[in-house]
């Protein structure tokens, strides 16, 4: 039981591809009970292992509001087998202390991933809800990618890292997501979705 040291932007383990896990040992589940402790101290609702400076495919989300409506889960080497939809929303992270930028994403996911037994599960997300983005910014964890990487306004988005005192937009990592955005355009409804 120990709240970890989140690394912020700008540390280079955040952009590394991060391993699989081959044996659910002692180690992968103190890594995850680690994960659940640091999320719920800095009330997160998702942390990814390499932001706790751990690059192992690992991720915990728990979206739920209250110890009533808590809802854990453990992403373990998961795999997205189906995205679709686009939406967008203000998002932001753990290693971006208060910084928030609008973002495109899936409006549905399906992911397939290992629980903490090793006994694999799929969940599919399809509303666009806060479940459905959150497994989307922390998988993207797994591989290195960023959620201000997803900006709808790099401009903006440099504006906001500026104030909070972190280093700008990084354009070689920037994506493009000419689909989403021009789905995102045409369905103008969702801009207001969070
Ligand atoms: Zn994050």
């Amino acid at each position: 039981m120990t709240v970890r040291k989140i690394v912020k932007y700008g540390t280079p383990s955040l952009r590394e591809k991060s391993k699989e896990v081959h044996k659910i040992s002692k180690k992968v589940q103190i890594l995850v009970d680690d994960l659940y402790d640091t999320m719920y101290a800095t009330n997160g609702v998702g942390l990814a292992a390499p932001q706790i400076g751990e690059n192992l495919r690992v991720f915990v989300i728990d979206v739920g509001t209250d110890p009533k409506t808590m809802n854990p889960i453990t992403f373990i080497n998961p795999k997205i087998i189906k995205k679709e939809g686009a939406i967008n929303s203000y998002e932001g992270c753990l290693s971006f202390p208060e910084a928030y930028t609008n973002v495109r994403r899936y409006k549905s996911v399906k992911i397939k991933a290992l629980d903490i037994k090793g006994k694999p599960f799929i969940l599919e997300v399809t509303d666009g809800s806060l479940l459905a983005r959150a497994i989307q910014h922390e998988f993207d964890h797994l591989d290195g990618i960023l959620f201000i990487d997803h900006c709808r306004n790099r401009f903006e988005t440099d504006k906001v890292l500026a104030e909070k005192g972190l280093g700008g937009v990084d354009s070689d990592y920037l994506i493009e997501e000419k689909e989403l955005e021009e789905e995102i355009q045409k369905n103008p409804q969702q801009e207001e979705n969070n």
